[in-house]
């Protein structure tokens, strides 16, 4: 499938709320084309939304086609304007992930060998009020760092790749981490990988 078409960001939607990411009207999709930003509509839901539903707007967010673009446009700019190389942007509402944007705890836990190896942190960036700027700031900071993922303190997360499907899957990753994070404390004690066997898993990454 192509990763630049409005087809491609619906599809891409109704799989965020299959997965229950995006509860009612929460999160937002939005891919970058050139000088373009194609971008889910303010107050839609994932999960029903279709092609009549995607706001293009340009990089100083004013829409081009008239429909009313998702509140957190500037978010999605700012993340392409420090990384050029991202070309879709994911923002989900996820209960099991927004736990720890609530307890405003970064997801750094090497218990998972496989978010050791895409990820290794998720960082807890600092509120700020949503659809801001300052908010917008915060997140694309970082981005600019090199995080692929981030977490919105008392919101939700964000991640950005080169595909939505690349995008959806670092999502659906750290999803499954923090499930699997709140089952294992149910049942039991957590037993987290040593120094040297996390290390051993960032080196297969070369
Ligand atoms: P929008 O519907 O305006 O995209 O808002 C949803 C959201 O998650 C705001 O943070
Ligand atoms: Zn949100």
């Amino acid at each position: 499938m192509e990763y630049n078409t409005k087809d491609d960001i619906v599809y891409w939607a109704k799989r965020a709320y299959s997965a229950r990411m995006v509860p009612a009207t929460s999160g937002n999709i939005s891919i970058r084309n050139e000088d373009k930003i194609l971008i889910s509509k303010s107050g839609v839901c994932l999960g029903d939304m279709g092609a009549e539903d995607i706001a293009e707007i340009n990089f100083n967010a004013d829409s081009i086609n008239g429909i009313k673009p998702s509140s957190e446009k500037l978010m999605h700019i700012k993340i392409y304007e420090k990384r050029p190389e991202i070309k879709a942007v994911i923002h989900i509402h996820c209960p099991y992930v927004t736990s720890f944007a609530v307890c405003r705890k970064e997801i750094n836990e090497p218990i998972l060998p496989e978010f050791i190896f895409n990820f290794g942190v998720v960082p807890s960036a600092k509120y700020a009020l949503p659809s801001s700027v300052e908010l917008a700031d915060e997140i694309a900071g970082y981005f600019k760092d090199g995080h692929n993922a981030v977490l919105m303190q008392n919101h939700g997360l964000v991640a950005g790749a080169k595909t939505l499907k690349e995008t959806f899957y670092a999502l659906e990753s750290i999803q499954a981490y923090t499930k699997t994070y709140f089952a294992a404390k149910f049942l039991g004690e957590i037993y987290t990988l040593s120094d040297k066997e996390a290390q051993e898993i960032r080196n297969l990454r070369r």
